[in-house]
Order: C-alpha cells, then structure tokens, then sequence
C-alpha cells in the first residue's frame, strides 16, 4: 500500500489526512479489555506564538528566495512545529505550540541555502532544515534562547533528480524530494533505491542521509548511509562536496561526518545515492519458529552466510500474538498459535528471486522453521505503512503508545530484549504491552524494535519521559547504541556521551565549531 502523497501532513496526526483510520472494531475491544477505553480528542484549536523576529529581518530573506517562500502564517508554522513523535504529537493535541518558528523559508536551490546561511549568520537567527518533518527524536526541537529568531529551513521546493549514471548506477537528488516521489523519478529510468522506512510516504531523501535512516528493505538494499556515494552539503563556513570516487583512502571518509549530522554540521542539498534496477518479481513469505531465540539464530545464520533475503524481519512472541503483520485486525485472534512470525521478503529478476529463495527456504527449513507461505508475507507488505496511522486511533482512546529502537552484537541479543523490556515493564506498570521485533540485521548483530502501549493516565507526557528514560539507562547498561536509525535529535542526546566517551564528544563539537562557529545551525540538536 504506497500511497504516492507529498501533501501536508495533518498538523497533529501522522500522515494524509484523507487516509485517517478509526480503530478497528477488535483492536477496540482489546483496548476495552486490557487498558479501558478514554476518549482524548485533541484540542480543536490551537494558538501559535505571534513570530518573535524583526520583520525586517525577514525582508531581507525574502529578497533572497522570494517573498513567496517566506511563510509566517499558523498553518505553515505549525506544520513545522517538532515532528512526529508520539510526545511531539500529544504536545500538538493539547495545544502545546510553544516550539514554532518564526518563519518557514523555502530556498529553491543550492545557492539560496547558501544565502540563507549568510543571512542567519550575519544576524544570529537559529535555523533548522527541515525536511519531511517526520523525526521521532526531537530533531526539529532546536532551541532558541540567545537568538534573534528561529527559522525552519524548508527545503520542500528542492526536489529535483538531477542526474543519473546508468553506466555506474548513481544518481544524484535534491534533499526535499520525498520516498515516493524520488522513487517514480527512478521508476521512469526504470531504477530504484530499495528505501522503504515505514515513513516513507513523507520522509525526504536529505532527512534519510542527515538521520542515517535505515528501511525495511536494508537487508537487501542496505541502509540510506550506505547507498549514499555523494554529498554537497551548504555549511556558514562555505560549500562541502564529498564523494569524489566509489571508495577512497584520501583519510578518514569525511561523507560520514556528514551523514548522520541532523542539521547541525550544514544543510545536505544534494545526495548522490547507489540505485538498482527495478525489480521484476517481488515475494514476500512468513515463517514460524517456536521462539524469539530459535528465530534470531536462523537470522544470524543467513546473515553470516551472506543469505540475506531483500527483507527480513522477526517479530517476538507478544508482538506474533497481536498479529502487527495485519495492522487492520489488530486484537482479532491471529491464526495459528504460539511462536514468533518471521517476514522473509525476495526482490529482483525472477532467476535470482527464485534462486535466493530456495537456498534461503533450504537454511530456514534445516533450522527448524516452519513456512507459512505467501499469505502473511504479504499482509505484512499491504500494510507496512498504515501502522503510524493506528497509533492515532490509540492516542485518540486514550492510549500511549511509542515506539524505541536499539542494536547491538548477537551475543547480547536476548540478554538486551529481556532488560529493555523489563525496564518499560517497570516504568509503566501493569496494564503494559511491549512488543519487538528485529528489525533489521547484519553479519554481526541486528537492531531491536519496541513498540509500547499503556494508558496515557493524567500526564502522559511524564510517563513516556519517565520509561524512556528506563528504557535509555537498560540500552546504556547493556553496552548496545541509544539508537540504531532513528538518529539522536533533543531525546537521546544526553546520552551520547556514554556512547561515544567525552573524547568523541569533544570531536565532534570541535567540528560543529569549525563548520558552524556561530552556532546558528539546529542549536541543542545532536551534539552534547
Ligand atoms: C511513523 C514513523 C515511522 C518511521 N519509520 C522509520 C523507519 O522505518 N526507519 C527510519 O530510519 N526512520 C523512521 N522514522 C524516523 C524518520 O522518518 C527518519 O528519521 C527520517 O529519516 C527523517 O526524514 P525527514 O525528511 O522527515 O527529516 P526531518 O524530520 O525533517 O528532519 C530530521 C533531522 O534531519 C535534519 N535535516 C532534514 N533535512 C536535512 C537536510 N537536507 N540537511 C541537513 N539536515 C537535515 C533536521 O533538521 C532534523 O534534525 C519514522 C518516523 C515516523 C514518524
């Protein structure tokens, strides 16, 4: 279900208005029977900050990209306030604007990046890029303090394909372009990236390098940092163009202190990516095994055997349970009890599809699996976006539901599961789902995935703050990472430091003082 949309998002709710689901009637009864139902409408209005910036300083941008590309309207503003997380979206609901920019600039190319850059640096205006302003981590909450304004830096008009080279499978984007809109632009080359993260539908191709995002389709087409070839990235202290050739040993590979800088470092206006040719023949399968231990074992196999299929996904026994591959009939009783539901998916030409499938099934099979064909496969590949538009069917009933995602070795797989889930356990008490799944893998180890429901109780901002923070402080005692796609933004910055020790932060302040000396570049955001 790719719904091909790069209109606004509805300001307090994820995604295409028009495509706004009620919960299903089991999913309702389940929460009737395990939390009770709330009603919590959000507010229907909502008052913005009047812009807390000179109006003169704003004619001089307009004279830069346009008067028509300078937005202070309530509309333009609030669809520009935070991004979509689930507090972002409760601060949203209860009216909470307090983070708005004063004016959303939207630069046409590179050059007016450029220009822009200057413009704030000359007069100490805090910018922050922005995206498809889908970020689950606070990466748009910059702060504003000793600043004459706060802009957000829209580069939605920045959406061209600039170039392709069928001879190297390259191609070269503008950031604002969104998933689906840079895939057609490939389809009609008759190519594709393979980036499918679950916010595909509205995530921009310069988000998914600034935030190294990772897709569901990473086993096959690898994560967004590691199809990008090429950056060109406007930073105040002037232009950045890195990816001279494939690899390099021109020192250390400086396209990776880019990727993953969340705006903080410069504004990424143009991504060279590694594309593929579209491909022929996609199948999806499911398959069962009688445990989360049995299941990410068979993972670890085929990944150490370079048997990866092109999507792999394991989900464990409570997330089977609630049956997330069907998200419309959540709480229906899922078919064929017990175990842990694995997603294997094959895309590409027929001969290969059907040769890696079969060494793969021989793998599964050997180990203990048990197939259950193509059904739930592609249950999962129907539904894969529609998740995000249920969390606010459950928000809406008065349940607080959130996401976390962490990584770590094989060895320490099972022992982090426990400890993750225990600590939300914890925080939130009983009644409390946590569900995971793997959701993405590697030779040596593979990213966990937790979704949490309880109830949202009087302040629910609090309550997710208090078993984020547990969840946090079980990732740091486990030694696994504070975030494995979802990159660091506000929420997990403080604790990169026990992540990257104090020497790694000081690098990396260094560098966020060499690229942007007055720190008008996402102030707060990423680096400690
Ligand atoms: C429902 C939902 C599902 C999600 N699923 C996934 C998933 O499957 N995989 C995954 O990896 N992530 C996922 N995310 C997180 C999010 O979509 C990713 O982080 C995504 O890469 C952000 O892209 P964006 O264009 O929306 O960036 P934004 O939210 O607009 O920005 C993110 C950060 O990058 C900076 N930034 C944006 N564009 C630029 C630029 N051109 N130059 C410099 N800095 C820039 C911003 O300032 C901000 O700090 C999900 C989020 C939601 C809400």
């Amino acid at each position: 279900m790719t719904h091909v949309t790069s209109g606004e998002m509805h300001p307090s709710r994820w995604g295409d208005p028009a495509l706004a689901v009620p919960l299903p009637a089991p999913a309702r009864a389940l929460v009737e029977a395990v939390f009770g139902i709330e009603e919590r409408p959000a507010l229907a209005e909502v008052v913005l900050p009047a812009p807390a910036i000179d109006p003169g300083l704003l004619d001089e941008v307009r004279a830069v990209v346009g008067a028509e590309h300078v937005c202070t309207d309530d509309a333009t503003r609030r669809l520009r306030t935070r991004g979509r997380s689930t507090p972002d979206l409760l601060r949203q609901r209860a009216g909470d604007l307090a983070d708005a920019p004063d004016a959303v600039v939207r630069p046409g190319d590179h050059a007016e990046v450029a220009a822009v850059l200057d413009w704030a640096v000359a007069h100490q205006v805090a910018v922050v890029p922005f995206g498809g302003g889908t970020s689950v981590t606070g990466g748009l909450a910059a702060r504003r303090d000793g600043f004459a304004g706060l802009v957000s830096l829209d580069l939605g008009r920045m959406r061209r394909l600039l170039a392709v080279d069928p001879v190297s499978m390259t191609a070269t984007l503008e950031p604002g372009l969104r998933g689906p809109e840079a895939e057609a632009l490939l389809a009609a080359e008759g190519l594709t990236l393979g980036h499918f993260p679950q916010s595909f539908e509205h995530a921009s191709i310069g988000g998914f390098a600034a935030t190294r995002s990772s897709g569901q389709s990473s086993a096959g087409y690898g994560r967004f940092d590691a199809l990008v070839v090429g950056l060109r990235v406007a930073t105040p202290r002037g232009e950045l163009r890195l990816g001279a050739a494939p690899m390099s040993a021109a020192g250390p590979d400086l396209r990776q202190l880019l990727l993953g800088s969340e705006g903080a470092f410069g504004v990424i206006t143009e991504v060279t990516v590694r594309v593929r040719s579209l491909p022929a023949e996609k199948v999806y399968e499911g398959w069962r095994w009688a445990s989360f231990a049995e299941g990410t074992t068979a993972m670890r196999t085929l990944a150490q055997s370079g048997l990866l299929p092109t999507v792999l996904r394991l989900s464990d026994e409570t997330e089977t349970g609630l049956d997330l591959a069907h998200p419309e009939d959540l709480g229906a009783p899922a078919e064929g009890a017990g175990g842990c539901l694995m997603v294997t998916g094959f895309e590409g030409a027929p001969a290969a599809v059907a040769a890696r499938r079969a060494a793969v099934t021989e793998v599964l099979r050997g180990l203990g699996g048990t197939p259950l064909g193509e059904e739930p496969g592609r249950s999962w590949a129907h539904g894969r976006f529609a998740a995000p538009y249920l969390r606010d069917a459950l928000l809406d009933v008065g349940v607080l539901v959130e996401t976390l995602e962490t990584a770590t070795f094989w060895s320490q797989v099972s022992r982090l599961h426990a400890a993750v889930r225990e600590a939300l356990e914890t925080a939130l008490g009983s009644p409390v789902l946590v569900l995971c799944h793997v959701s993405h893998v590697y030779e040596t180890g593979c990213s966990l995935y937790f979704t949490v429901a309880a109830r949202q109780g009087d302040d629910p901002l609090a309550r997710w703050a208090a078993a984020k923070e547990a969840a946090s402080a079980a990732i740091v005692a486990a030694g696994a990472t504070i975030t494995h796609h979802h990159a660091v933004g506000t929420d997990h910055r403080p604790w990169l430091r026990a992540e990257i020790g104090d020497l790694g932060v000081s690098v990396l302040r260094a560098v966020k003082a060499d690229l942007d000396p007055t720190g008008i570049l996402n102030p707060g955001v990423l680096v400690p």
